[in-house]
């Protein structure tokens, strides 16, 4: 099957879903919250551990926030997106790995081959087990937890144990007030950036992180492109893969495209000799001159956590939510939460630093191991 058919087959598969309103009642033993790369890894795992009836419910089933970044490069390997298609369940599936056809496992690709992949996975889940794996179109707005399990959205819908894999956004921060903010979801497309930018603008890109050099990658390749200033305060990091498998600064340094552009264009001077570009490192250096010409500013410098549903314990909100950052434990045994909101930390083998573990193969990994099957059967009922 080529892209394009693919790319049609994945965006029709989520309208074809029934809304959450249409389920009048009914107990499951999960319900996960969430269908991006998180909530896919979390609904495998529980199929695999023999746990059901599972409730899934997304607005879009899209794959999440991936759906956002088709034209962005990724930064990890295909062979391990191809290990997260091929994770025990989901290998029956092999049309999940049509989107990689003809990709270097050894490289990266666009995360549209990505998107494909979660989407095709999602759908094969509920084709292969419907009955399992209950997939409902909507937002889950609140848990209340009552007696022995989780009432939903006051209705009359329960569930023993809920799963959240509801993702982050962009931190929008208010650096240069009073100036247009080009949202950093449209900077990182390359084709949108035309519609947002002209020559005469100059535009301020803070950060130094993936998504900052990605964004400074697409202005500096722009024809006609705007001048640009970049605000930083870490000098750039780069991953190391090391013989033993083992990858120093794997979810701070950069990889893949990004990597190679930084060393190429950044690390050279290429663009600041041309004068299109100036870099501030702004702890040493007064970013005020510089700025005051800025007439655009894009922010790449974290990601926060989505609205969470409003979570209640017999009637009393649950305000503070923390997670255990190696078992997704936010109540135990009633509540987890997995993915980007919820990461895994992992300490940097070369720098002894805490890093949140992102991406899919290692979300993929770590629910399986933070919910092995004993665990899953064990739990209370
Ligand atoms: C620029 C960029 C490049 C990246 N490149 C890579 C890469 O190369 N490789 C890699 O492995 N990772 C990469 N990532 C990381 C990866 O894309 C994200 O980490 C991933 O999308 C997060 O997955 P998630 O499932 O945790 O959350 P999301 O993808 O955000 O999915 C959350 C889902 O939950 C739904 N939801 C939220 N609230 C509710 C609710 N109340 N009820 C129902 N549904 C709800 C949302 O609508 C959404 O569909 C990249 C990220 C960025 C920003």
């Amino acid at each position: 099957m080529g892209r394009a058919e693919i790319a049609k087959q994945v965006a029709q598969f989520g309208t074809s879903l029934p809304g959450l309103a249409s389920l009048g009642s009914g107990h499951f033993r999960n319900l996960v919250v969430g269908a991006g790369p998180a909530g896919y890894a979390v609904v495998s795992t529980l199929l695999d551990g023999g746990s059901q009836p599972t409730l899934w419910v997304d607005p879009e089933f899209q794959s999440g926030r991936l759906a956002r970044y088709l034209e962005v490069p990724s930064n990890t390997k295909t062979k391990l997106f191809a290990r997260f298609a091929t994770t025990p369940f989901c290998g029956s599936d092999g049309a999940a790995l049509d989107p990689y056809e003809g990709e270097d496992p050894e490289k990266g690709c666009q995360l549209q081959a990505a998107q494909q992949m979660v989407v095709r996975l999602s759908e094969a889940v509920h084709q292969e087990h419907g009955d399992k794996v209950i997939m409902r179109r909507g937002l889950v707005d609140c848990l209340d937890w009552q007696h022995d399990s989780w009432r939903i959205d006051h209705r009359q819908l329960s569930a023993d144990r809920a799963f959240l894999a509801t993702g982050s956004a962009p931190q929008d921060t208010d650096v240069l007030p009073g100036v247009p903010v080009i949202p950093l979801d449209e900077a990182l497309i390359p084709s949108k950036l035309p519609g947002c930018v002209t020559p005469k603008d100059t535009v301020c890109v803070v950060g130094s992180s993936h998504s900052a050099i990605l964004v400074l990658m697409n202005l500096m390749s722009m024809e006609n492109g705007p001048k640009v200033v970049n605000l930083f305060r870490s000098p750039l990091k780069y991953a190391k893969y090391c013989p033993d498998g083992t990858i120093i600064l794997d979810n701070t340094g950069l990889k893949g495209m990004a990597a190679d552009w930084a060393r190429e264009k950044l690390e050279t001077g290429f663009y600041e000799k041309s004068g299109r570009l100036q870099r501030i490192n702004t702890n040493k250096q007064d970013p005020g001159p510089a700025t005051k010409h800025c007439t655009k500013v894009v922010t790449a410098t974290g990601f926060k956590r989505n609205a969470l549903p409003d979570i209640s314990m017999d009637g009393r909100p649950v305000k503070d939510i923390h997670h255990d950052r190696h078992s997704g434990a936010i109540i135990p045994g009633k509540l987890y939460g997995f993915g980007i909101a919820f990461p895994e930390e992992v300490i940097d083998p070369e720098f002894g630093h805490k890093e949140n573990n992102i991406g899919l193969w290692k979300f993929m990994r770590y629910t399986r191991e933070a919910l092995p099957a004993q665990k899953l059967c064990a739990m209370p009922h």
